[in-house]
């Protein structure tokens, strides 16, 4: 037993803590618990939980079944939210064992991160990440279910009267910081309803892991007050949806950002730049991972901040890669717009790291910055610019995974063909639907 595994267990005999929430995600992102009893904690680290996999979508077939969770110890913390009568609440995050093999489990999105952050071991480079997770706060109908109602009408950076959510996202902050979250700002987004919430940058393992909590967190502590949160990302049509701008940094083994050039027009260094360069050349794969619905592609729509063009900026945001502008040489870093909060963290951001790592590796050219709004050019002037579009549908997102060999290989051999499958049943189904825009349009029409 490692201390670090004593320390959680001292932790859980101290604070009384009766039962342990084993987490993983599937494949589309959805968080799983297994709940044990908190004294089998010590046996969880020493050999892991067993499971049945054949359940989880995307996991396993049924002869092959067994899969064992081992937790990482540093991914405890108490759950704030549970009804302390009932015993309190903790949990880890876990890794995902074939039992068979004893090797882990290819099918685990933590898994096929971890695989990214090595190759970017191999070439000298620490990872950092951090998300801007935006989401809506609808009210509920008698019944207790969700409705697209909001409850306030501020606007960006509104404050109390009229954003009356703020309550609810002031107990949501105080339920992230109780989880160890450090949360760095919180504010009304431009829709009615909308809120985001930034936490600190971390290595890109804790920041996916921060996001399938943060989304679970934001959810249970809304619930408590009566409200839906949604990350849905675009669920009314004509307002702002819902993005995960996503900021990326890689940092050499010394602990300088690779991304850092103080002598350089945009603050860039030429890995930066090779690595920008890649995440464009693979983003209409990444968009598949990051943008994994049919109802993201409804955000990806021109004149709502999010973006469709496939071009980088010091400034604008209507491109798809953003250079803020940094103040101090560790916060050097590039922030991807396109993702999206229905996306499986784990997945979008190893794919975002294959691809620039990619770039890195075949030193790859990058493009000038355009400062225009691209919402504004035609198709000629895009042409002339050289913008290719991001795919318009889920549809077409996942043939350009399939075709995109270093995007494909980052999600591996148990999680790429599984996914695409699952993409393409969902966008099938969608094709088949007839939808409310369709009724209301032609039948009384015809
Ligand atoms: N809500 C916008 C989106 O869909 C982003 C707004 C912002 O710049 O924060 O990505
Ligand atoms: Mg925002
Ligand atoms: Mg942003």
């Amino acid at each position: 037993i490692s201390a670090a595994e004593q320390a959680v267990l001292d932790e859980i005999e101290e604070k009384e803590i009766d039962f342990l929430r084993l987490q993983f995600t599937d494949i589309l992102g959805t968080v799983k618990n297994v709940s044990v009893p908190a004294r089998q904690a010590e046996k969880a680290f020493r050999e892991g939980i067993y499971f049945d996999g054949s359940s989880i979508e995307g996991f396993v077939r049924i002869q092959e079944s067994d899969m064992r969770l081992v937790p990482d110890p540093d991914t405890f913390a108490i759950l704030p939210w549970r009804d302390r009568e009932d015993g309190c609440s903790a949990r880890m995050i876990c890794d995902v064992y074939d039992t068979s093999s004893g090797e882990p489990f290819e099918g685990d999105p933590r898994y096929v991160l971890k695989r990214a952050l090595e190759r970017a071991e191999e070439m000298g480079y620490t990872v950092n990440a951090a998300p801007e997770p935006e989401f809506f706060l609808f009210e509920e109908d008698e019944e207790g279910r969700a409705t697209t109602e909001t409850n306030d009408a501020g606007g960006y950076f509104d404050l109390a009267p009229k954003d009356l959510a703020s309550d609810v996202r002031r107990d949501i902050i105080y339920g992230l910081e109780e989880m160890g979250f450090e949360v760095e700002a919180s504010h009304h987004e431009v829709a009615e309803g909308q809120h985001e919430i930034n936490f600190t940058y971390d290595d890109a393992l804790a920041t996916a892991d921060n996001v399938a909590t943060f989304r679970t967190v934001v959810r249970a502590i809304a619930a408590e007050h009566g409200y839906h949160a949604t990350f849905m990302p675009k669920p009314i049509p004509k307002i702002n949806g819902s993005g995960m701008h996503t900021h990326i940094s890689l940092f050499t083994e010394d602990g300088e950002n690779a991304f850092h050039d103080e002598d350089d027009e945009f603050d860039l260094s030429e890995t930066a730049r090779s690595f920008l360069a890649g995440v464009l050349e693979h983003a209409p794969a990444i968009t598949a991972v990051a943008n994994p619905t049919v109802n993201s592609y409804k955000r990806l729509v021109p004149g709502y901040e999010a973006p469709v063009y496939v071009a980088w900026s010091d400034r604008n945001r209507s491109s798809l890669i953003r250079k803020p502008a940094a103040r101090i040489p560790a916060a050097s870093r590039i922030e991807l717009r396109s993702p999206d909060p229905s996306c499986n963290p784990y997945l979008a951001i190893a794919t975002m790291i294959h691809a620039g790592l990619d770039g890195i590796e075949n030193d790859l050219e990058c493009p000038d910055p355009v400062r225009e709004n691209i919402y504004e050019f035609d198709e000629r002037k895009r042409e002339e610019y050289g913008i290719d579009t991001l795919p318009s549908n889920l549809g077409d997102a996942v043939d350009a995974l399939e075709e995109d060999e270093v995007v494909y290989d980052a999600l591996g051999d148990h999680v790429a063909p599984k996914f695409v499958e699952a993409k393409r049943q969902e966008f099938e189904e969608y094709l088949v639907d007839v939808s409310q825009w369709e009724l209301d349009r032609y039948l009384e029409t015809f």
